[in-house]
């Protein structure tokens, strides 16, 4: 899985990086090229998660319980929608910017 920064827009896999502070959904991670930190936007996290299992229970529910397949089956694919467009406008975001960093006295000027 390849990750590209918000800061240099280099592109780094996920086994490169070094350093990594939080945990579940605020999990962030350093940039190994210029040692900015990134992190996910977490309402896109919560959509995600909430339309995955949402889609789950709702498939489960239509196969297990007879006749309630109207309601279940526009619930699945609203679900695979809502995963589906979360996963296309989840990129990292830009959450601190390295110290010391020479790009950022530049864009002061
Ligand atoms: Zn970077």
């Amino acid at each position: 899985m390849s990750l590209q920064c918000a800061h240099c827009y280099k592109s780094f896999s996920i086994a490169k990086v070094n350093d990594s502070r939080g945990k579940g959904l605020s999990v962030e991670v350093q940039c190994p090229h210029c040692a900015a930190w990134l992190g996910h936007n977490k309402y896109l996290s919560v959509v995600k998660i909430v339309g995955f299992y949402g889609g789950v229970i709702a498939a489960a529910v239509g196969y297990f319980v007879e006749g309630v397949t109207v309601i279940t089956t526009p619930l699945i694919i609203l679900a695979v929608i809502m995963v589906g467009l979360s996963h296309i406008m989840d990129h990292l975001q830009l959450i601190e910017v390295p110290e010391n960093d020479p790009n950022a006295e530049t864009h002061a000027k």
